[in-house]
């Protein structure tokens, strides 16, 4: 088992190499997920009134699914052995009561606890919404010119692009985003896929599928990890 540093500490590294199940259960016939002693925050983008984009076909809310998505990837870090701090547990968002300006202070929130949780990784989810029904799949987002963050944001996408229901052709992209203009460790924002396009919707709402995206999110976490590139 190699060794790595993160923040001073002296982690181990090895990767549960299935999905759907196998971040929550380290359980047989699969390699010991061992990741410890990094904090990764995982930020459920929107919440209450502002429950982002919807699906064209379900209605769905972008809320609801980043949610879901970051409860899954909450778990795949837990086992990894990660502490995991996430910005929201519940539907509601971090902007206290829903008068004017509520964006702006859910935005100061979700910094507050990226830059007060000492973390090394910072990830946002979201999910997005494109006029054209065509566009599908998931795209990685990081902060211009930022290269730690540029390296982290170019190994999510890598690792989402080997899911066989991703277009697998995204590169990951500079984005203008305050959780990411303003955050402090390494960060990325992942768009999750496009409410848009009828086959991103079925698969976001699909519980297994989310499971699954967020193992590919987690692997691409712990590639960037033992790269040394930190
Ligand atoms: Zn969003």
């Amino acid at each position: 088992m190699r060794k790595y540093a993160l923040k001073g500490l002296s982690v181990c590294f090895a990767l549960v190499l299935t999905f759907c199940g196998a971040c929550r259960a380290e359980s047989g016939g699969t390699e010991k997920t061992n990741v410890s002693s990094g904090t990764v925050v995982l930020d459920a983008g929107h919440g209450g009134i502002d429950g982002g984009v919807k699906g064209r076909l379900t209605g769905v809310k972008e809320s609801d699914l980043n949610l879901e998505i970051v409860k899954e990837l909450s778990a795949c870090f837990r086992a990894g052995g990660f502490k995991v701090v996430l910005t929201r547990r519940g539907a509601g968002g971090l902007y206290g009561l829903p008068t004017k300006g509520f964006k702006r202070r859910d935005m100061e929130k979700r910094k507050a606890i990226a830059n007060g949780s000492n973390a090394d990784l910072f990830l946002s989810v979201h999910v997005n919404f494109f006029p054209s029904p065509s566009r599908r799949g998931a795209q990685v987002f990081f902060k211009e010119g930022d290269e730690r963050s540029r390296a982290f944001a170019e190994r999510l996408q890598k690792s989402l692009n080997e899911a066989p229901e991703q277009p697998g052709t995204f590169a990951a992209l500079a984005g203008d985003y305050f959780v990411l203009n303003e955050c402090e460790c390494v960060c990325a924002l992942a768009e999750c896929g496009f409410l848009s396009n009828e086959e991103d919707e079925r698969l976001l709402t699909d519980k297994t599928y989310r499971e699954k995206l967020a193992f590919y999110l987690y692997k691409g976490a712990v590639d960037y990890l033992t790269s040394g590139a930190l």
